[in-house]
């Protein structure tokens, strides 16, 4: 385990809820106290997400402030305020109810991080259809499948979308009764059940009444990223909104003046649960891009949008740290208060790269899209470990466990320990099970824990460390090797961008250590390179650890999510079968 230097954490302002004492504020916590920090509907009539994110807001002192600023493509930029988005949102929400859309249909958007997305989202909320969102890059068959699955009966998506996407495959999807276009170009030829979104909004009337709304109502459909199969839909129900609401404070440090930049897209649950949940039930200013990562770009929005709050994932922060510090110190980042990662492990030399970059370090959190919300965290007013998740939020009981042969799940209680991270259920986010799966969900339980299928170390201070995913372990010569703790070394080196480690059979080890390394520019993939980085990780690792063997790749695959596919570095590396590939970027 890499022990790293600790990264004292800077308490040069005021962190809510006091979060100085991790153990008293632990105690002092309950999911109840949290839930009072929302509204709920008038009367009594329960929790809904979209009337805590927006409409309770739209009639209080926050009604002008901007919610959601939207930055175009090309340069434009458009604000809605509380007010603004809750009658849009009421509009659509109107829409679903003239075209018989009833409480628990699914209504799925796809599209890009496009104002119609948000609207679509929060509205389906608030008329208690369920909301699934898919990547637009996805191609047709991944779309196809998870329209199926979840037997959408609405898609909102763009006329452009559709008739590179969609059109083929409508027929194939019978319960699909509407789809809205966003934009102007029909669908040639025209087809009943095809509508226009905006005329359809503009109609609508802006008063809506959200309706009686229990906590246990589904609300979120979310796919999960596919990244060691195929992808499962995880449900997640109204009353999660407590968890969102009460993480974004907790482990992302949220300020009621905070400008808040989350730079996930909402086909994966950082960028609903953050890019659009949790910052609103704040009454924060949301920061919603188009465009996808662009070093320049992303400088340019933390300084003149005065971002405070940065969430965002170790691939983006890998890229910048590729290119380098001499672009980030051209601009003024003054206000950038508190940054954080997710979605894959941080490696200690991006936690690090941070304080060089922006004088703060990066506060890695975990979680997945079954636990609807952040669950472990390097949180504001703990001191960050470089290359540790951190520790269990309030609220939440994480362990490491065994499973024995029988199938009895026992914690580990001894610190350093190698086993599978563990949490016990109940908490408001949790899901509600794989939608159409029953057989998967109950899987994922035993001994009375949720089980995550990633493997994790504690150390004695309580901090969590990722080893790897259960499936991604390698077993060599009797010794269980975690990919990460690998990777971490290889991006140490200076040529190394990125890095990938699989396990590749072997008749005398069982398996041997294969990394797959992409470089920095300016470094050429060469024999001498190859045994440089050997040599150096030799040094760094020890021989049973270290890789025996490295290939050289323009870039490494990943999920949409930006998530290494190491299964499929494997696959490929062994001649298999891809396996499910519906999520993989394009070109990777
Ligand atoms: P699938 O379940 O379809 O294989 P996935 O697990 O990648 O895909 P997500 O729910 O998007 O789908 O991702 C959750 C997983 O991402 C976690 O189980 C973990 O493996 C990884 N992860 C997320 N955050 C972190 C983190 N901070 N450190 C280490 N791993 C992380
Ligand atoms: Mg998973």
């Amino acid at each position: 385990m890499p022990w790293n230097p600790i990264i004292k954490s800077r308490r040069d302002w005021d962190v809510i809820p006091n979060l100085h004492d991790y153990d008293t504020v632990r105690r002092g916590f309950s999911w109840d106290r949290a839930r009072a920090e929302l509204d709920g509907l008038p009367a009594g009539q329960g929790l809904n997400i979209a009337h805590e994110a927006v409409t309770r807001h739209a009639a209080g002192p926050l009604a002008q402030r901007t919610a959601i600023r939207w930055l175009g493509k090309s340069g434009t930029v458009d604000d809605y305020s509380y007010r603004r988005l809750d009658e849009l949102t009421n509009r659509f929400a109107n829409v679903l109810q003239a075209l018989g859309v009833a409480k628990g249909d699914r209504v799925y958007a796809l599209t890009g991080r496009i104002p119609e997305l948000y609207i679509t989202a929060l509205g389906t909320l608030k008329h208690r259809a369920i909301f699934c969102p898919l990547f637009s890059a996805f191609g047709p068959e991944p779309i196809r499948a998870r329209l199926a699955i979840g037997q959408a009966k609405v898609l909102v998506t763009t006329a452009s979308l559709y008739q590179r996407k969609v059109a083929a495959i409508r027929e194939a999807l019978p319960h699909l009764e509407q789809v809205l276009l966003i934009g102007d170009e029909q669908p040639t030829p025209p087809r009943t059940g095809t509508a226009n979104f905006h005329q359809l909004l503009e109609q609508a009337s802006g008063h809506y009444r959200i309706g009686a709304t229990d906590s246990e109502d589904p609300a979120l459909l979310h796919f999960t990223s596919g990244t060691t199969g195929t992808p499962k839909g995880a449900l997640h129900v109204h009353g999660a909104v407590v968890a969102h609401h009460i993480t974004g404070k907790l482990a992302l440090d949220f300020h009621p003046d905070d400008i808040f930049w989350c730079t996930a897209d909402p086909g994966w649950v950082t960028g609903t649960s953050y890019g659009i949940i949790a910052p609103l039930t704040n009454g924060l200013t949301s920061i919603v891009d188009e465009a996808e990562f662009d070093a320049e770009r992303w400088y340019g929005i933390l300084q003149n949008q005065g971002v405070t709050v940065w969430y965002t994932a170790p691939t983006a922060i890998r890229m910048m740290m590729k290119v380098g510090l001499p672009l980030v110190r051209q601009y003024r980042l003054g206000k950038l208060r508190f940054l954080a990662s997710v979605g894959e492990p941080l490696n200690p030399e991006a936690v690090v790269w941070g304080e060089q970059a922006f004088g703060r370090p990066f506060h890695d959190n975990w979680w997945q899209t079954e636990t609807g919300g952040i669950m472990i965290a390097n949180y504001a007013a703990m001191d960050v470990r470089p290359g540790s998740m951190g520790r269990p939020l309030p609220g939440i009981e994480a362990a490491i466990v065994r499973r024995s042969d029988s199938g009895e799940v026992e914690p580990i209680t001894e610190p350093g320990q190698q086993g599978e991270l563990a949490l016990r259920p109940g908490w408001p986010s949790m899901f509600r099970g794989y939608w159409h799966e029953p057989e998967r969900y109950k899987k994922c339980f035993a001994g009375g824990w949720y089980l995550t299928g990633d493997v994790a170390k504690q150390d004695k201070d309580g901090y969590f460390w990722f080893v790897g995913r259960a499936d991604d372990v390698i077993k060599t010569s009797g010794h269980l090797i975690g990919p990460f703790e690998v990777e971490s070394v290889l991006i140490e080196h200076k040529a190394v961008a990125e890095a990938a480690v699989i396990g590749k059979p072997d008749p005398v080890a069982m398996e041997l250590v294969k990394a797959f390394v992409s470089l920095k520019d300016g470094y050429e993939p060469n024999d001498a390179l190859k045994r440089e980085l050997l040599g150096f990780a030799r040094a760094r690792l020890g021989a049973v650890v270290a890789p025996k063997e490295i290939a050289f790749l323009p870039t490494l695959p990943k999920t949409r999510s930006g998530k290494i596919m190491r299964r499929l570095l494997k696959a490929r590396e062994l001649g298999l079968p891809e396996g499910d590939t519906s999520t993989l970027e394009s070109g990777a």
